[in-house]
């Protein structure tokens, strides 16, 4: 079969011929419905090398935000029918671990023991024809679009989680939230937002494009420049926003977000783009709590997929075959893209 294949550090993936995967004991075989591309893979692939935390060595298959039709079972595996569509969670914790108990593989206190992060991130992903993967790591789909939901699996669970974990700034009359960086995770972060709270969401991004685009998701803008922190101070009434959600991680992104606080407020950064922020007594409003988030639980993968089911998140997809797969990503590392790019073998 075809695959997008990371090879070594900072190289750029190579589409290759590969042997077709076998379902080992308690895993499926997937025929890949969706396969999105993550801007974490392009750190993977250009920023990481074997003394970045965290990271998984080369070689193995791109693509951890996957989706696909069952077409064959382990030993072992039982209750599923081939051709059912599932969404996969896709990381792979030690499975007894108190976090992995909870469905928080992300937080798998056995993880420096794992071979791997999860699917595509060290195990061999699903930018592919096929993939195996854990058969407790399946979010049935029913009779949902699978390819317009593989971008779920990240750009929805990541987001979904970073804004429950807020969702106590956000309850109550009056309140806001600010989305920075409005690609693939945060136009998804949008939808969340205006669909779980009655916040005001304001957005912003470099791209005019993408604030467009968040806009009518219901967001009201703030493009960035001079002045932007107290144009976005003025949209709370100067109070400031009660949570704000850092899709980028630079320096300048989390800086704009901390002097956007409001007091007691959380500000998550998802993006690791590797910023840091100088933290004093006086830097922030008080009890105002800066964290950050590594993508979500099952459970929470679970709801996402309900939410999109119920028609309250509807990922915007480019589409690209196989082959356009390098296609794609050169697309978002320049930021061409207007959707989150998804592969479709
Ligand atoms: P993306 O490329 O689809 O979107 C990034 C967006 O940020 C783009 O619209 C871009 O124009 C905008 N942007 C970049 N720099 C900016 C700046 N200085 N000011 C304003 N806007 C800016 O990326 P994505 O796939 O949505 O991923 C977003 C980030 O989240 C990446 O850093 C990725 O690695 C990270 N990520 C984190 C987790 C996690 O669990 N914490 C999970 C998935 C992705
Ligand atoms: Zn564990």
């Amino acid at each position: 079969m075809r695959a997008v294949v990371f090879e070594n550090w900072k190289t750029f993936p190579a589409l290759k011929e590969v042997d077709r995967p076998v379902p080992g004991p308690g895993e499926v075989l997937l025929k890949v419905a969706g396969a999105g591309a993550c801007h974490s893979d392009v750190a993977i692939y250009k920023d990481f090398d074997a003394g970045t935390p965290g990271a998984v060595p080369p070689p193995f298959i791109l693509g951890h935000e996957n989706s696909g039709w069952i077409e064959e079972t382990g030993p072992g595996v039982q209750g599923f029918t081939v051709g059912d569509a599932y969404l996969v969670y896709g990381p792979i914790g030690c499975g007894r671990c108190r976090a992995c108990s909870r469905g928080q593989d992300t937080y798998c206190e056995n993880a420096a023991s794992m071979p791997y992060l999860g699917t595509g991130l060290g195990r061999d992903g699903g930018m592919a024809e096929y993939v195996t993967v854990p058969a407790r790591n399946l979010v049935p789909l029913g009779d949902a679009d699978p390819v317009a939901a593989a971008p779920l699996a990240d750009a929805g669970l990541t987001p979904y989680h970073a804004v429950k974990q807020a969702l106590p700034h956000l309850d109550g009359g009056g309140r806001s939230a600010l989305v920075i960086g409005l690609g693939g995770l945060g136009q998804i972060a949008v939808q969340i937002l205006t669909a779980l709270t009655g916040a005001t969401v304001i957005a912003t991004d470099m791209k005019p494009e993408a604030m467009r685009r968040a806009e009518a998701n219901g967001a009201v803008v703030a493009a960035g420049g001079a002045g932007q922190v107290e144009r976005i101070r003025e949209l709370t009434g100067g109070r400031g926003v009660d949570a704000a959600f850092d899709f980028v991680g630079a320096a300048p992104t989390i800086a704009t977000a901390a002097a956007s606080m409001a007091q007691g407020s959380r500000l998550t950064v998802v993006g690791i783009a590797g910023g840091s922020y100088e933290w004093s007594f006086f830097t922030t409003p008080y009890e105002a709590t800066i964290t950050n988030t590594y993508w979500g639980t099952i459970e929470d993968l679970h709801e996402v997929v309900a939410m999109y089911r119920a028609g309250q998140i509807t990922p915007e997809i480019e589409r690209f075959s196989l082959d356009d797969a390098p296609e794609a990503y050169r697309r978002l590392e320049s930021g061409q893209l207007t959707g989150r790019a998804v592969v479709v073998p």
